[in-house]
């Protein structure tokens, strides 16, 4: 199936790893001009190298700290100056920092808010404009399966990935008019860094090693297994396609059957 995504243009934020790379992997191999961004200067040119080799695509980096705003700035302006407009936004963004609620003080409330909420809102702000004088865009929110059944332990994202789903619900009306959808993507457990991350926590809090967790968190999942990132950006650019000009305000889990309520 053809997606008609050649010479859209793309960014895909939090991309050097995991879920944001094979994002924005997957929009250079349907044809897609790709603007990737994170902090780190060195794994980004390793992955726009390495998108670049597998599409022979031209993949632009930008070094952004996501929780900063005048930097996101830098990274819109940065991608119309190298492709003249966006077509596509993937907001993405650092997972925020794991523990229950008693655990966290004010300052990582804040800091959560910024990586987690207000990325989302300034980048989705910064793009618009550019959508919407041609009547179209994409945007697609990276968020969490958390925002249908709250994860234990993750009371930051289970608290602002929320709020993200609530500004796409209502920007989807707002953004309608000028042929923008707004969608959001809610990976289940997904095998990246992350999720290596968070059971190694788990492992040594718990005193039990890190393939228990692992095997405890496959336990949860009726697939019996993890996600892989490539499964996640599979709909994400199916979203971004010209296929899904119809389909706006949705939040679509990717997480092998974990999530048990109807809807
Ligand atoms: P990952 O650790 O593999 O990748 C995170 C990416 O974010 C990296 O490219 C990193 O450089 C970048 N990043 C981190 N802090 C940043 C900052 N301040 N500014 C710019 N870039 C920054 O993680 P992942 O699993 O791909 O997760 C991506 C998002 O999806 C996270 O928010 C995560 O919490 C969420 N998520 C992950 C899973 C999972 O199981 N892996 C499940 C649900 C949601």
């Amino acid at each position: 199936m053809k997606f008609g995504l050649e010479d859209k243009t793309a960014i895909v934020a939090a991309a050097s790893h995991g879920i944001g790379k094979a994002c924005a992997m997957r929009l250079a191999k349907e044809g897609a001009n790709v603007v990737v961004c994170a902090r780190g200067q060195e794994a980004l040119v390793k992955t726009t190298d390495e998108i670049s080799a597998v599409t022979g695509r031209q993949v632009e980096w930008v070094q952004t700290d996501l929780s900063k705003p005048e930097e996101i700035d830098i990274l819109i302006d940065a991608t119309t100056v190298a492709f003249g407009d966006i077509d596509i936004l993937v907001t993405n963004c650092g997972g925020p920092k794991r523990g229950e609620f008693m655990t966290m003080e004010d300052a990582d409330w804040k800091k959560a808010y910024e990586m987690v909420f207000m990325s989302a809102v300034r980048l989705i702000r910064a793009a618009i404009p550019h959508m919407r004088t041609r009547k179209m865009g994409r945007i697609v929110n990276i968020t969490s399966i958390a925002v249908k059944q709250p994860i234990d332990r993750l009371i930051l994202s289970n608290s602002f990935r929320a709020g993200v789903v609530g500004v796409a619900k209502t920007l989807a009306r707002e953004l309608a008019p000028f042929g923008i959808t707004v969608n959001n993507v809610a990976p289940g457990y997904t095998l990246t860094n992350r999720i290596y991350d968070l059971a190694m926590e788990e492992a040594k809090e718990r005193g039990i090693s890190h393939e228990d967790v692992m095997a405890e968190y496959h336990r949860h999942i009726p697939l019996e297994r993890m996600g892989r990132p490539e499964e996640i950006a599979d709909l994400v650019a199916f979203l971004a396609s010209e296929h899904a000009g119809y389909i706006t305000g949705t939040t679509i889990p990717v997480d092998g059957g974990y999530h048990l309520g109807l809807l």
